[in-house]
């Protein structure tokens, strides 16, 4: 079935399993069996796609039905999800919002390595992935860990550890236990974005809720806390595309 929305393409594959295209982009499906939803639902994800919600009893056929009268609305909604860019040779990756090339240096062992707007990456190219992987969390956690403790200090709490996520609903949290979580993709935010969540978080051990007080004392330790919400809203989805490896042979 082929239809043509904001004068592009985009295309229903019935195919097992069923999956969209758009402009040539292939986007997946994801099908969620949920028992509490009342009636089907449809969902645009960041990360996952189109995410089709099914109550226990509908039937796939009755999801796809669905989805087909809804369309539009998947068209007008479509380009929430940014297209993959999967760590490689020649990628640009942004770090602390400067753009860095990631550059396969084989000829070296054993290291990565940011100099002069690159990003190299020593060792075989069939690891390059991992290694990237590995390096940018290791280099998320230094820079949010050096933050943390600032702020910590700043207001006199402490906490229990900082754990690296990878969630696509939330950038930081604080649990009731002093323990701070971040997306390691604060890496790639400008770092005065990537500090306006390190210090939420952080005014969360003092406050864990978001009263007038919780905000006066981010106000304190982050003096631009307006700006990093404005830069989040604006490209903080894009930041999802980054290091995800596309899904073959759907
Ligand atoms: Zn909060």
């Amino acid at each position: 079935m082929k239809m043509s929305a904001n004068g592009r393409n985009l295309q229903l594959v019935a195919g097992c399993p069923p999956h969209l295209v758009y402009d040539g982009r292939k986007i997946s499906i994801e099908v969620k069996r949920s028992p509490r939803a009342a009636r089907i639902k449809l969902r645009i994800d960041p990360r996952r796609g189109v995410v089709l919600l099914l109550p226990k009893r509908a039937s796939l056929a009755a999801g796809m039905t669905f989805l087909r009268q809804e369309i539009d609305w998947v068209a007008s909604n479509i380009n929430r999800i940014p297209e993959t860019v999967p760590f490689r040779d020649g990628v640009m990756l942004p770090l602390l919002g400067r753009p860095h090339r990631i550059t396969h240096a084989p000829d070296q062992r054993g290291f990565v390595w940011a100099e002069g707007g690159h990003i190299y990456v020593a060792g075989g190219e069939e690891h390059l992935p991992r290694r990237m992987k590995d390096w940018t969390r290791k280099m998320a956690k230094t820079e949010i860990s050096v933050w943390a403790a600032d702020y910590a200090e700043k207001i006199d709490v402490s906490y229990s550890g900082i754990t690296l996520r990878d969630q696509v609903s939330r950038w930081g949290s604080c649990s009731s236990t002093g323990r701070l979580n971040f997306s390691w993709r604060l890496l790639l935010m400008p770092e005065e974005v990537m500090t306006y969540i390190v210090a939420h978080e952080v005014a969360h051990l003092r406050h864990m809720n978001h009263s007038a007080a919780f905000w006066a004392l981010v106000d304190e330790i982050h003096p631009r806390v307006d700006q990093a919400k404005k830069w989040l809203k604006r490209h903080g989805a894009d930041l999802h595309k980054y290091g995800v490896e596309r899904v073959e042979g759907v």
